[in-house]
This record gives structure tokens, C-alpha cells and sequence, in this order.
């Protein structure tokens, strides 16, 4: 497979992301053909700075920019208020301008803390992504959803910050390690379930080679999950309708992580967890069928996301399901899928939730 080009939005606020093999060293040179910036604030984790900083900084400077190169420690447990105070104030002091640009060179929680300082320094200047886990690649870089964690919940302040550019280069997949390359796996099985039976087909007839990392396999799970993000965020933005079908998984994923403490449990993994309690719930509440709970279990399995094994308090989960984003006049919020490519995000009475989180709970304890 060579390099692919999947378009996000439309006319003057779309944007392009690149995805292919060998695309680091690229970087600078397609960053100058998005932005007329002069320097730029490379944000990264110290995980990936090490890895990939000195290459990433050396080819953008190459390019003819001056590189500003910013990291903190890695992980879910830096994405605070905190953190991204610490960079605001590290780009004042290195005289960033409105005119430069932001890149987030990482996962997940470097582009969403990344794209939150870009959205709010000097009320907001232009912000690009080289996302390099798996998770980040074919999900958070695209979508301009950016943010921290709070203690009262994940993600609870944020701001909507579309990147001028998404380059995803997918040489840098082989470093990463085994739970992050499953953590990544498992937002390709929900983009897969969401979308239909053609890349739900795809994805089960392909799972032993994604995970061996087979390198074409691996390209194009990416830009087919890239491709399916691109479709849902380019017609709601603002996730005002259809994009809530993006959080398959992610009710009782959230819950799973914030009980468990940010950081503990590798967000696909919670999310993997989500879909197949959310599968269940679909039996109840949505007509979903058994079998279609088993094919999305088999699915997990076949992709290294078995069930997770640990305890977990019922009345802890429910008290993080009520703190989230998601919950309307005292209702969770659940997208609810009843076959492969439809799904419908359904308002679960508090009874029914906590027989099921009750039922959830005392599975994980053999009760
Ligand atoms: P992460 O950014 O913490 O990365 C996981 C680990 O992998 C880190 O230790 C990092 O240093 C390391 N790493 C990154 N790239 C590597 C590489 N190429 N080789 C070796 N190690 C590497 O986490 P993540 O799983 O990428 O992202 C999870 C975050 O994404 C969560 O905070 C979640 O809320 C967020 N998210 C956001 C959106 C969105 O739309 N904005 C969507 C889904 C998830």
C-alpha cells in the first residue's frame, strides 16, 4: 500500500490526513505546505521524545522551521489542567506567536492536551498532529476534540480544535508496546461494529494478521478507521447527532477509568470492556440479538481484548456513570448497537442500568 490521503470537512475548514509508511521524514516538508508558521511548539511525552523527538525536530527544522521542542511524562496521568498550564506558560516564555503553530507529536493524551493549549494560547492559534500510537491513528487525531481530565470525571474540560494536518506514519506502530498496540486495536473493533458489515467483515477475517502488526494490514486499518471517522465528523462537527456513535464502548469505558485511576487501565482496553457490556445492555433495551453479542465478543477476543479480569464496585461505577458527560436529566446516555451499522443512543432508567452494572460487577468477582 502507498501513502493515502483521507479528507476531513469540507472546503476551507477540511483537512487532510496522511497515512503510509516512512512518513516522519516527511514531516517538515508537508507541515510548510499546510502552514506559513515560523516556529513551532513540538509537544510530545518523554516516552516519545525519546524515540522520535531528535528525527521529528531535525526534519521540521530542516523544513525552515524553528522548533520549540516541549515534553511532559507520559501517560493518561499528565493529562490535567496542570500540565497544560505548564506548557502555555513554557510558550510565552519561548516567544510563540499567533502566527506559529502547535504540533503533537504522540498518542492520545499528548494531541488532546496538545490541541487544548492550542485552542486557548493567545485565544487560539493553528495546531497539527503526527499521532503515533495505533489508538491515536485511526481515532483521536481526527475530529478536533481536545482536552484534559478533571478529578470530578475524564475529559470534563476541553475545547473543539480542528489540526491544519493529521500525517500518521505508520512505521512508528512497531515501537509501541504489546497492551498499547490492543489498547488501539480495540477502537478499531468499534469503528468496525459502528460502520457495518463490510469493515466489521474486514476486521474479523484480518485480526490474526493485525496482531502479528502485519505492515500492509496494519496501513489499512488504519486508513479505513480514518476513513470512517473522516465520514462521521465531517457531517456533526459539534457531536450534535450522528458522532455520538463514535462512543460506542465509551459509557461504561470512561467508568472503568476513572474507578480504576487514570492511567491504570489502558483506555481501549476499558473501552473494549464498554462494548461488550454495552452489546448486553443492547439485548434489553434495543432488540439487539444473542448472537450478536457473541459476534462482537469473539470479535475481542480474536484481537487480544479478553474480558478484563478485576474487581470492581458496583456503586463506584454508577457514581462515575452519573458524573459523565453524557448523563441527561438524571439518565445515562448509551449508544446501543443492534447490528452490525446501526446503532441508536438510547436514555437507560436507573434501574435497568444498575441491574446491569450489579450484574457487570458480580461477574468480575465470580458472585
Ligand atoms: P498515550 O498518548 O498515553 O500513549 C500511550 C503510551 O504509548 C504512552 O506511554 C506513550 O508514551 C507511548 N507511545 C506513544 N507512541 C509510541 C510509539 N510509537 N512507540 C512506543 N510508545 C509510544 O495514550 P493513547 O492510548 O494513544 O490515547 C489515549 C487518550 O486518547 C485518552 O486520554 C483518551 O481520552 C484520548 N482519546 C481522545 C479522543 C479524541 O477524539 N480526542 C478519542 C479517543 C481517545
Amino acid at each position: 500500500m502507498s501513502e493515502q490521503r483521507v479528507t476531513v470537512g469540507h472546503g476551507l475548514d477540511g483537512y487532510d490526513v496522511v497515512i503510509g509508511p516512512g512518513l516522519l521524514v516527511s514531516s517538515g516538508k508537508l507541515l510548510a505546505s499546510a502552514s506559513k508558521a515560523r516556529r513551532i511548539a513540538l509537544i510530545t511525552d518523554t516516552r516519545v521524545s525519546e524515540l522520535y523527538g531528535p528525527q521529528v525536530s531535525a526534519c521540521l527544522a530542516s523544513a525552515g522551521f524553528e522548533v520549540h521542542a516541549l515534553s511532559f511524562g507520559a501517560g493518561e496521568t499528565s493529562k490535567t489542567w496542570a500540565v497544560a498550564g505548564q506548557l502555555l506558560e513554557a510558550m510565552a516564555h519561548d516567544g510563540i506567536e499567533r502566527g506559529d503553530l502547535v504540533v503533537a507529536l504522540g498518542g492520545g493524551v499528548v494531541g488532546d492536551i496538545a490541541g487544548f493549549v492550542a485552542a486557548t494560547y493567545l485565544r487560539g492559534i493553528d495546531f497539527a498532529q503526527i499521532p503515533t500510537t495505533l489508538l491515536a491513528q485511526v481515532d483521536s487525531s481526527i475530529g478536533g476534540k481536545t482536552g484534559v481530565d478533571l478529578d470530578a470525571g475524564k475529559n470534563l474540560a476541553g475545547a473543539f480544535k480542528q489540526p491544519l494536518l493529521v500525517i500518521s506514519d505508520t512505521d512508528v506502530l512497531t515501537t509501541l508496546s504489546d497492551v498499547e498496540w490492543r489498547s488501539g486495536l480495540a477502537e478499531v473493533a468499534k469503528s468496525a461494529i459502528i460502520s457495518g458489515e463490510e469493515f466489521l467483515g474486514w476486521l474479523e477475517g484480518n485480526s490474526l494478521q493485525l496482531m502479528e502488526r502485519e505492515p500492509v494490514t496494519c496501513e489499512e486499518a488504519v486508513s479505513r478507521s480514518a476513513a470512517f471517522k473522516a465520514r462521521v465528523v465531517s457531517v456533526d462537527e459539534r457531536e450534535s447527532g450522528i458522532r455520538e456513535c463514535l462512543n460506542y464502548g465509551h459509557t461504561l469505558g470512561h467508568a472503568i477509568e476513572k474507578v480504576a485511576g487514570y492511567g491504570a487501565i489502558p483506555h481501549g482496553l476499558a473501552v473494549a470492556e464498554g462494548v461488550r457490556f454495552a452489546a448486553r445492555l443492547a439485548v434489553e433495551c434495543s432488540h439487539a440479538t444473542r448472537e450478536f453479542v457473541d459476534r462482537q465478543d469473539s470479535l475481542l477476543d480474536g484481537l487480544g481484548l479478553p474480558t478484563l479480569v478485576q474487581a470492581f464496585d458496583a456503586g463506584d461505577i454508577a457514581r462515575a456513570l452519573r458524573a459523565d458527560k453524557k448523563v441527561r436529566e438524571g439518565k445515562t446516555r448509551w449508544v446501543l448497537s443492534q447490528e452490525p451499522g446501526m446503532w441508536r443512543c438510547e436514555s437507560v432508567e436507573e434501574s435497568t442500568m444498575m441491574e446491569h452494572i450489579k450484574a457487570w460487577a458480580a461477574s468480575k468477582t465470580g458472585e
